[in-house]
């Protein structure tokens, strides 16, 4: 499933071929993904003017309206020449001034599109219950510490809660866990607030490799059948359960917390 740093990286692999291009049609091979799709042809003539990213939704946003995207569990896009033959699993073929076009391609279509007003989309139900993003300036130590107070729930699944911070998925709360040396089980109200200090770093540092990780495949993406974005990582605990733990060799254990599989250290988290 497209994490975070995946649909970052999309954002900016788009970027250069969209904004400044202008949508001259928008074909839609099926009515609706996940849910109905919009009706874009408010959008022909209209000239992209920045592509920006919330939580796991793409924005692209023209001067009246916002396109939303979210890719769902297996969606993603290709950018081609406008007259490629249709790819399998295409949905949408949006063309484009200059001779590109962006395809949706989603083989299990849990993908989902609208189209928002410019100003007060903040309000629509897909972002008004949102915490704050991982790497953004409101995301800090004071702020973590203040929403871990009175909750006793376990601080990965408080990590996990998108209306406490958004684009924390599984595998990133287990490494940026590991990274700060805290144990998955803890309860949120019994950490330090110099210990959660860690803990954003530890997550902006994760979540910022993966993206640049990710960086350096932005090229296959644009161009390219076959899978784009999705980069190898190297986890360090995240799948490990049974194997040494790169700091002090001990056994990682694998837990499962709200339905999830947790790994980490039980010598080097606490
Ligand atoms: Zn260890």
């Amino acid at each position: 499933m497209p994490e975070l740093p995946e649909v970052e990286t999309v954002r900016r692999g788009l970027a250069p071929h969209l904004i400044g291009r202008s949508i001259e049609s928008v074909t839609c091979y099926r009515p609706d993904l996940r849910y109905p799709l919009p009706d874009m042809d408010v959008l022909y003539g209209k000239t992209c003017r920045g592509i920006s990213r919330r939580a796991k939704y793409l924005q692209f946003s023209f001067d009246h309206a916002l396109l939303v995207w979210h890719l769902g569990m297996s969606g993603c896009f290709r950018v081609q020449h406008g007259n490629a033959a249709k790819l399998r699993h295409e949905h949408v073929r949006i063309s484009l001034s200059g001779g590109e076009c962006l395809s949706y391609i989603d083989p299990r279509r849990f993908g989902y599109a609208g189209l928002l007003p410019i100003d007060g989309w903040q309000q629509h139900p897909w972002f008004a219950a949102l915490g704050p993003e991982p790497l953004g300036d409101s995301f800090d130590g004071e702020y973590l510490f203040s929403r871990c107070q009175g909750r006793k729930i376990a601080i990965k699944t408080l990590l996990m809660d998108a209306s406490v911070v958004v684009g924390v998925g599984n595998i990133y709360a287990c490494e940026s866990l590991f990274r700060a040396g805290i144990h998955p089980a803890r309860a949120a109200n019994r950490i330090s607030r110099q210990r959660l200090d860690l803990l954003v770093i530890a997550v902006r540092e994760v979540l910022g490799e993966a993206i640049a990780a990710g960086g350096s495949t932005i090229n296959d993406f644009a161009h390219v059948d076959g899978n784009p974005g999705y980069f190898a990582h190297n986890f360090q605990v995240y799948g490990r359960a049974s194997k040494a733990c790169l700091h002090c060799t001990t056994r990682i254990r694998r837990l499962v917390q709200s339905g999830r599989s947790t790994f980490y250290c039980p010598h080097c988290q606490h």
